[in-house]
């Protein structure tokens, strides 16, 4: 088969090839995830392999607006609250799970990851396959996440089945995690849902994430391309340094946007440009931490620590 070939519009098709145990390169709002029927143990662990991700690195469960949440997770007051508003959306509830979802989804944690995502072809195909799927981003672990069907096939090639091509991402930063465990909510990935919007749904103060341990996969370096990622507090401090690079002879160019939805939308093809333009070095200026900005913050120091 060859690239083009792999990429498809087709639901019907890519639902065919999850319900054969097959593994599908899978559009949502966010970036592209890795799609497998969760209740497959062999299809899940082919996600793990050609990601080489960790299995301690537990996988979040996509559902349809139309299945029995209940059946997969246990939602609190708080969670529900947070489900009501926000699904289908950008927003994973962490929460007891039931029986139902296996251990090599979770890594035999007590608690499930859920999302119900916000893209009418990525609903189409949870329909048609009527069962849950896992998602994590389709790319290979570590790197730059994917939000359009090319990246997903030049970062995983023949290794994935199939790509359902959905178009670009509208958000193109993962989606919020937040745990609804007990009485607690806290935001364990920030995204496009603020704890603002989380605070002023559940009535409740947002208390800050407290040991890694909760959320494993959180890591400090991750999202990174080849080129060097330096981190600036303002324009003129990134130009500045742009021109001195290239006055030694070293590629560097500079990521800024004034509106953060254009910045999350562009950020990782922005830095997948840079790797294939041949930039030595990406200088990124960090947006105001509020907001959507509180996430693009997270994904670029995570990409500057893995230098
Ligand atoms: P990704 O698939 O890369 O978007 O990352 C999903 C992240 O969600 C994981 O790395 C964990 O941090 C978190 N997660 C998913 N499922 C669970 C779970 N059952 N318990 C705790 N954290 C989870
Ligand atoms: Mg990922």
């Amino acid at each position: 088969m060859n690239m083009s070939s792999r990429i498809t519009q087709d639901v019907d098709r890519a639902c065919e090839v999850l319900q054969r145990g097959g593994i599908v390169g899978m559009p949502t709002e966010t970036v592209y995830g890795l799609a497998a029927i969760a209740r497959n143990e062999e299809a899940v662990s082919r996600v793990y392999t050609v990601k080489g991700r960790p299995t301690s690195h537990p996988l979040i469960v996509h559902l349809s607006p139309h299945d029995d949440i209940k059946r997969w997770g246990h939602l609190n007051e708080s969670a529900q609250l947070l489900a009501n508003a926000f699904w289908p959306g950008p927003l994973t509830l962490l929460v007891p799970r039931t029986s139902l979802v296996p251990d090599w989804v979770t890594g035999a944690r007590d608690t499930v990851a859920l999302r119900i995502p916000a893209h009418d072809m990525a609903i189409d195909l949870l329909n048609a396959v009527g069962d849950a799927v896992v998602a994590p981003s389709a790319n290979r672990f570590g790197q730059v996440s994917p939000t359009c069907a090319e990246h997903v096939v030049n970062d995983l090639g023949d290794s994935v089945d199939l790509v359902l091509d959905g178009g670009q991402c509208t958000i193109g930063i993962e989606s919020t995690i937040v745990e609804c465990t007990n009485s607690n909510v806290q935001v364990l990935r920030p995204g496009k849902v603020s704890a603002l919007d989380i605070a002023a749904i559940t009535g409740m103060t947002i208390s800050a994430v407290d040991g890694p341990s909760r959320a494993p996969g959180m890591l400090l370096a991750h999202y990174a391309p080849k080129a060097r990622v330096e981190l600036f507090t303002s324009m003129d401090e990134a130009e500045e340094r742009c021109n001195k690079y290239e006055l030694t002879g070293v590629s560097a160019v500079v990521l800024h946007h004034v509106d953060m939805t254009r910045y999350a939308l562009s950020l990782y093809d922005n830095l997948r440009s840079a790797d294939l333009n041949g930039n030595e070095v990406v200088l990124a200026v960090l947006p105001p931490d509020t907001g959507l900005g509180v996430a693009i913050r997270d994904r670029l120091s995570k990409a500057a620590a893995s230098n």
